[in-house]
């Protein structure tokens, strides 16, 4: 991987959608290997990888609680407890596509998986295991987005990729504008200077502070993530 890629440590962050059926099942299993297949390939090439995945694709608290019937800090409960379920599907994925992978959780749960701690996660991924950081932040009121970027600072990773549905950082909604334009590479400060949308807020601030390149790109071609991380793919670099 090394001679392909400029990166040695990347975290992966996958938004829980990216593991959903066509008819919005939260759980794909074909989706699902291959999505392990594309990261157990730049494994095998040398690349470590932590991966984060949300929630979305089962629930938000922020969305829940908006309903009314369930406080904010109970629905964010919640929606911790699916990246659990998330990241033990990826794991188990990521097993059977033959590159060794653990679930660490912020949100204890020791009869599960291991509770997430520094070292031993910089241990793992020095033996090129995959880390699968679950649980989020561990704390309410925070997203996925900044557990990434959070964990990726903390384990000293090159940058955080965060794989989307679109394929890089544009100047408009590409969906809804046809003369938006995708940047190949942004500073933090010319994106905040445009207004553009990387990363929710407290994500964006800490990756900026931590002085994190983000690289923004499409989940959906195959083997997306390896041919964003060789260059292979379209993307968008977020550099300091
Ligand atoms: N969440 C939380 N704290 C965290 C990370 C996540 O409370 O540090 C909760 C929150 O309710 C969030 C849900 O878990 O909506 C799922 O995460 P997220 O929305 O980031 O998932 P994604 O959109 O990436 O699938």
């Amino acid at each position: 991987m090394s001679e392909t890629t400029p990166f040695r440590r990347v975290l992966v962050k996958l938004s829980g959608e990216a593991l959903a059926a066509p008819d919005g099942y939260w759980l794909h299993p074909p989706t699902l290997a291959a999505l392990a297949e594309d990261i157990a390939g730049s494994v095998k090439a040398g690349l470590q990888i932590a991966l984060v995945v949300g929630g979305g694709n089962v629930i938000r608290g922020a969305r829940v609680s908006a309903a009314g019937w369930i406080d904010r800090a109970t629905g964010d409960s919640l929606g911790m407890m699916a990246t659990v379920m998330n990241s033990l599907a990826l794991e188990t994925a990521l097993n059977a596509a033959g590159v060794a992978a653990r679930t660490m959780s912020a949100v204890s749960m020791p009869t599960i998986c291991e509770t997430y701690a520094r070292q031993p996660a910089l241990h793992h991924l020095d033996k090129g295991q995959v880390v699968v950081l679950a649980g989020g932040t561990g704390n309410p009121f925070f997203t996925t987005d900044t557990a990434a970027v959070l964990r990726a600072a903390e384990l000293r990773c090159d940058a955080v990729l965060k794989a989307t549905q679109v394929d890089g950082v544009y100047s408009a909604d590409p969906k809804t504008n046809p003369d938006a334009v995708r940047y190949d590479r942004l500073t933090h400060d010319e994106a905040i200077a445009r207004d553009l949308k990387v990363m929710d807020t407290a994500a964006f601030a800490l990756a900026r502070e931590s002085r994190l390149s983000i690289v923004v790109g499409s989940v959906h071609a195959p083997s997306s993530v390896t041919a964003i991380l060789t260059g292979r793919a379209p993307a968008t670099q977020v550099v300091p």
